[in-house]
């Protein structure tokens, strides 16, 4: 069970181990995790307070069981998810996420999204079981995926771009619109049906590569853009009488979106020029316009009417995951080396602010 349910946002803090590098440079943590306590202090006593705290031995199962589990069950009961990961590059967003391509890794490096799966299917299979086993049809389960990448203000289809190869163009790029209701809706992007684990983590890997295949320069592209993984989880359930007679079918839907949010660095004055500085323009504004939709989300004290989703791409693009039937947790990713110390200040202070 969620600690909690007074918030629909909720904020992790993990902090990953030294890197080879970073021992063999003889770097000491400038912070240290109090588990219990859900707490980061960092440098001269300053001490945060999180929802939860994963310190640098924390394991892959340990993170997912504790954030994620309860988010899919969440789905099950028609309740959107959203996971987001932040942090500067380097400091574990994709380790943590399980969003990068390389599945070949060991079972217990996987990431929250292939445990995610794997658990979707428990799930399902027990909810098929339950229902045989009172004699009753089973549900039936729709399972779609799409990937999406958001790059200033670019939208790509991943999945598009990994059946046609990255040369080739889309006719019609995705585009951001909104229907007579004001929701918001995605127009011109593929949603893979899936029936198996194996098609989820075909389709993330194909994406996870098309993403770097698409630019020139592999690391430092996906840095930079927002990667968007989506499970849309569709079901229908016989519904009975008090005969036990079949009348009609009860569908619900929702979302789970795995976000692996750009490096939240600043950019160094000396680099960042021209294009570039208009890339980092556009990922700050990206990343200041969420932070402020999860603040005024996570904050009970004022009944927040207007919730600033317009002021950027990224935050229309989940307007409909964050707030209203929707949970959101963050997690934020920190290098625990003396060198990063000011990159991990911005990263605590950022994500106590969504708190
Ligand atoms: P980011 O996506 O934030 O740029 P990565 O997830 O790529 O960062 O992590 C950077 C490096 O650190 C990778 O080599 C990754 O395997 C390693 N790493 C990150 N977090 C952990 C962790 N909790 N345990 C072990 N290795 C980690
Ligand atoms: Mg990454």
């Amino acid at each position: 069970m969620l600690p909690d349910d007074k918030t629909s946002v909720r904020v992790a803090v993990r902090v990953r181990p030294l890197s080879v590098r970073e021992r063999a440079e003889f770097q000491k943590p400038c912070l240290a995790v109090s588990e219990d306590e859900s707490q980061i202090i960092i440098g001269t006593e300053r001490a945060f307070t999180f929802d939860y705290t994963f310190d640098s031995n924390s394991v892959q199962e340990d993170v997912f069981c504790e954030t994620t589990k309860d988010l899919i069950d969440g789905c099950f009961q028609g309740l959107n998810a959203t996971i987001l990961a932040y942090g500067q590059t380097g400091s574990g967003k994709t380790y943590t996420m399980g969003t990068g391509f390389d599945v070949s890794i060991p079972v217990e490096n996987f990431g929250i999204v292939p445990r995610a799966v794997d658990y979707m299917f428990e799930v399902m299979q027990s909810r098929h079981q339950e229902h045989l086993d009172l004699g009753r049809a089973p549900p039936v389960f729709d399972i779609l995926v799409q990937f999406i990448e958001l790059y200033q203000d670019d939208l790509v289809d991943l999945l598009d771009r990994a059946t046609r190869g990255s040369r080739s163009k889309r006719v019609k790029p995705p585009r951001l619109g909104e229907d007579k209701n004001g929701n918001v809706v995605l127009h011109n992007v593929s949603k893979k049906p899936v029936g198996s684990r194996e098609d989820i983590l075909n389709w993330l890997k194909q994406g996870a590569l098309a993403r770097t295949t698409g630019s020139t320069n592999m690391n430092a592209q996906s840095s930079r853009s927002h990667a968007i993984f989506t499970i849309e989880i569709k079901q229908a359930v016989q519904q009975y009488d008090e005969h036990n007679c079949p009348v009609e079918f009860l569908t619900t839907m929702a979302k789970f979106h795995f976000v692996d949010l750009a490096g939240s660095e600043r950019l160094k004055r000396t680099n960042a020029t021209g294009d570039r500085q208009k890339e980092g323009i556009s990922i700050n504004c990206g990343l200041l316009a969420l932070g402020n939709v999860i603040s005024k989300l996570g904050d009970t004290s004022i009944k927040a009417t207007h919730i600033p989703y317009r002021e950027s791409k990224l935050t229309r693009l989940l307007q409909d995951s964050l707030g209203g039937n929707s949970r959101t947790l963050m997690i934020a990713c920190v290098s625990p080396a003396e060198a990063d110390f000011v990159e991990t200040l911005n990263t605590l202070r950022y994500a106590n602010r969504a708190r």
